[in-house]
């Protein structure tokens, strides 16, 4: 299935091509705050998704005419790992590695979606990069996870770009500017995705093939990412673990346009401003 939220916060449910409104069957208010609608349906899925397609509430919707909104808003964290392909890793002169050093956290107010633009703060003569990863979306209340449960708490993935400001200071400030984690287009529940050790990902700029990697060179692996930060951190369904780059991250700039996708997972293009 998938996950998506659209049009001011409503909730929709994708059933292989048939896509639902499923906002008033959950009961859900988009006008709450915090916006935390998602979190709690995740959280609830097991319970809540069976059928939800047939609940007299339930709509059908023509997918094509939504707007697509960040899946998630306001998870509990935004988790990273640094440098976790060894190309990338190269090509970064980086003594820093996601088996070495482990995670760093984003802002979760950095999340945006697949409609959202990226914007550039105005920062002269900085230069400021894409990331491309896979985003592991988290499904259930966990501590101290082992390698072998790892796989069963993750309830879905989606595309991730994590954008940088190159520079000195402080990784988690040059990695939280608004719009500095475009997460999307939806959330594809972990039943589909075959293998999460065998997934191509993708990054364009305006075309040209910036990032094309495979999810089997990580160096951390899924079940080891999950495992570390679990021994640190609860991990709460809706969490968001931003897995790491690959080689070929480099300076976007205004008027850009961004392409990411990653099989099986989805796509999204969106536009520096
Ligand atoms: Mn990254």
């Amino acid at each position: 299935m998938k996950l998506f939220r659209f049009d001011g916060g409503r909730i929709g449910l994708g059933i292989e091509d048939h896509y639902y409104d499923v906002t008033d069957a959950l009961g859900v208010d988009t006008q709450a705050w915090p916006p935390v609608q998602m979190v709690q349906f995740i959280a609830d899925f097991a319970q809540r998704s069976p059928g939800l397609e047939k609940h007299p509430k339930t709509r059908p919707v023509d997918f094509a005419s939504l707007r697509l909104e960040v899946p998630i808003l306001w998870p509990n964290k935004l988790l990273a790992y640094p440098v976790n392909y060894v190309k990338h890793g190269e090509e970064m002169k980086s003594v820093n590695r996601a088996d070495l050093n482990g995670f760093f956290l984003k802002a979760n107010s950095s999340l945006s979606g697949p409609n959202d633009p990226i914007v550039l703060p105005d920062l002269p003569g900085r230069e400021i990069h894409h990331e491309c990863e896979l985003g592991i979306v988290i499904g259930k209340t966990v501590k101290n996870v082992s390698r072998e449960e790892a796989m069963g708490c993750i309830f879905g993935y989606a595309c991730l770009v994590d954008m940088v400001v190159r520079g000195k200071e402080e990784r988690v400030m040059r990695k939280s500017y608004d719009s500095f984690c475009p997460f999307g287009p939806w959330i594809v529940t972990a039943d589909e995705v075959k293998d999460p050790a065998n997934l191509q990902a993708k990054l364009w700029i305006n075309d040209e093939l910036r990032q094309n990697a495979n999810t089997r060179d990580l160096i951390v692996d899924i079940p080891g990412m999950i495992e570390l930060a679990s021994r640190v951190a609860t991990l709460y369904p809706g969490d968001i673990i931003a897995t790491g780059t690959p080689e070929g991250v480099g300076p976007v700039q205004r008027g850009d346009r961004l392409r990411i996708a990653i099989e099986q997972v989805g796509e999204m293009t969106l536009e520096v401003r």
